[in-house]
């Protein structure tokens, strides 16, 4: 099963991937951790995309798309993941389609700005495996310390007031296009993301349950 995960900056993409991939048996392929990893390791692309992710802009689709499909190809991923983060805009979303990947379900989960603010205020990710954590909704057993992996509990440099506005503002003008390209694919499916994590999860396996695994 090949699933899609789409939402404004703290809307819980993360959080329910992390769910849905321990449910489902899927991995996770979050395009965020990829480029934080690169970032991290100062590869020559991570290098070139810092000053995008810092900002809060997109980085580049060319930068971006071939990250990806050189993750789907080094982990040999071909039956089933979680998209978390891509496609970001409607150019990305072609090229999904030109790679010949078929996609079974997008999960649109929508959220109050007001409730990503407050979300994004405590929010956490390991700084190894990049799951996240909140200070108050989902706090770590171990203070800073990851649940999954023991990687160091850190706070994101693009989780600031300033570049989350920025990110907000990318993702109503490039995301927010791909509500309407999936509807018109007929593999939508809108959830309410303002609830407590437990009913979200059920609310989309709920949807999941029609689609073959
Ligand atoms: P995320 O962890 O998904 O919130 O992504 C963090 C940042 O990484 C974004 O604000 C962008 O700068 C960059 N990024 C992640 N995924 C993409 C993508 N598909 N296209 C372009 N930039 C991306």
């Amino acid at each position: 099963m090949k699933l899609i995960l789409l939402g404004a900056p703290g809307a819980g993409k993360g959080t329910q991937a992390e769910i849905l991939s321990r449910e489902l048996e899927i991995p996770i392929v979050s395009t965020g951790n990829i480029l934080r990893k690169a970032i991290q390791e100062q590869t020559p692309l991570g290098v070139q995309a810092s000053t995008y992710v810092a900002s809060g802009a997109l980085v580049p689709d060319v930068i971006v798309v071939g990250m990806l499909q050189d993750y789907l190809d080094k982990n040999g991923y071909v039956s089933g993941y979680i998209l978390d983060g891509f496609p970001r805009n409607i150019q990305q979303a072609q090229t999904l389609d030109e790679m010949g990947i078929q996609i079974d379900g997008v999960i649109n989960l929508c959220v109050d700005d007001g409730i990503v603010q407050q979300r994004l205020g405590g929010r956490n990710v390991c700084q190894n495996c990049g799951s996240s954590f909140h200070v108050i909704n989902r706090p770590p057993i171990k203070m800073n310390v990851c649940d999954n992996c023991g990687g160091k509990l850190v706070i994101r440099k693009d989780d600031v007031p300033e570049t989350l506005l920025e990110r907000l503002r990318v993702y109503y003008a490039a995301t927010e296009p791909l509500v309407a390209f999936y509807t018109a694919k007929g593999v939508l499916h809108v959830i309410d993301g303002n609830r407590p994590m437990k009913q979200i999860t059920e609310d989309i396996l709920s949807k999941l349950i029609y689609i073959a695994i």
